[in-house]
């Protein structure tokens, strides 16, 4: 007779036997290290570091993946021991996943013209955890990148595949009383960066952040400023008008606390800032780019009031 012990290290011995295999073929990077990639990267990161451009030019390190991707065609025939891993886990009914983390590792910095090659394994399979989300395995992969024979780089990504923790335990069957904490919104992270946002919204202030040493406005609220770099703020109370600059209109998936459809948009302050907020007082199905809007706080619960934007025209919901 085998014991549920005994099953899961019988189990774990056959996931175990997976580190150290490769994870896919070893691959060669589709451009060498040029300059216009580095150019993009930079544009889109808004990254205006000297040390990227010039003829002395390294690549941004944090690129290093960047050079390893095949783009939409992918690469033909890289099908390594990864996915059989992630088969045999699903196969045990690990059939969740979710990215956890990601380390980068720099040994030397990449130069427009370096050839690229990758080789990625399996560096471990973790024994059974539980986590918040579920019972499964974290799995490490590490992918070395080489200029030529030279270890350039590393990078490792770690994913969870788990078995989803049973939900709705209490919720279901006669006489069981629906959890209510279910049904309230989430709650905000609140730390020490953006203690002060929160806070103000307590008060039914909108407060954007403003760099003591250029001016810049900046929100959502972050420690330092993206425009100079400098770290002294204080904060301008929004007027509260503004102007819906996108939307989505939310119909599935459902969550306890919302009831679809309903509008998140994207709103353009009248101070230049944006902010992510639902848009009330009109249907879905009526909210449209540049809409005007007006700030009001909406108290969601015992314990949350929210900043939302109330449409000023398109009629009441
Ligand atoms: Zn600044």
């Amino acid at each position: 007779m085998v014991t549920q012990a005994g099953q899961e290290a019988l189990e774990y011995a056959g996931l175990k036997a997976f580190e150290g295999r490769a994870a896919a073929t070893t691959g060669e990077g589709r451009d060498p290290v040029n300059a216009p990639m580095i150019r993009h990267w930079c544009e889109a990161m808004g990254d205006t570091n000297p040390a990227y451009e010039g003829p002395d030019a390294i690549a941004p390190p944090t690129m290093l993946q960047a050079w390893t991707m095949a783009g939409l065609s992918g690469y033909a025939g890289r099908a390594g021991a990864y996915d059989d891993l992630l088969a045999l886990l699903d196969g045990a009914g690990y059939t969740s996943v979710v990215a956890t983390d990601c380390e980068q590792e720099y040994l030397r910095p990449l130069r427009p013209g370096d050839a690229i090659s990758f080789d990625a394994v399996i560096e471990s399979v973790s024994p059974l955890k539980t986590t918040k989300l579920g019972t499964g395995h974290f799995v490490t992969t590490r992918m070395d990148v080489r200029a030529g024979r030279e270890l350039a780089g590393t990078l490792r990504f770690r994913i969870l595949k788990y078995a989803p923790a049973a939900r709705g335990a209490g919720r279901s069957g006669a006489g069981g009383a629906p959890d209510a904490s279910k049904k309230l919104r989430p709650r905000p992270v609140v730390n020490r960066d953006n203690a002060g946002f929160w806070e103000g919204v307590t008060e039914h202030r909108l407060l954007i952040q403003r760099c003591r040493g250029c001016e810049t406005l900046r929100f959502p609220w972050l420690p330092g400023c993206n425009a100079c770099g400098g770290r002294q703020w204080d904060t301008v109370r929004a007027g509260g008008e503004g102007t819906v600059f996108s939307y989505v209109v939310m119909h599935h998936p459902p969550f306890p606390a919302f009831d679809p459809p309903y509008a998140v948009g994207l709103i353009e302050l009248a101070e230049g800032v944006r902010i992510v907020s639902n848009v009330v007082g009109v249907a879905p199905d009526k909210v449209r780019i540049g809409m005007p809007v007006r700030l009001e706080f909406m108290r969601a619960d015992a314990e949350l009031e929210l900043p939302v934007f109330r449409a000023l025209e398109g009629g009441e919901a």
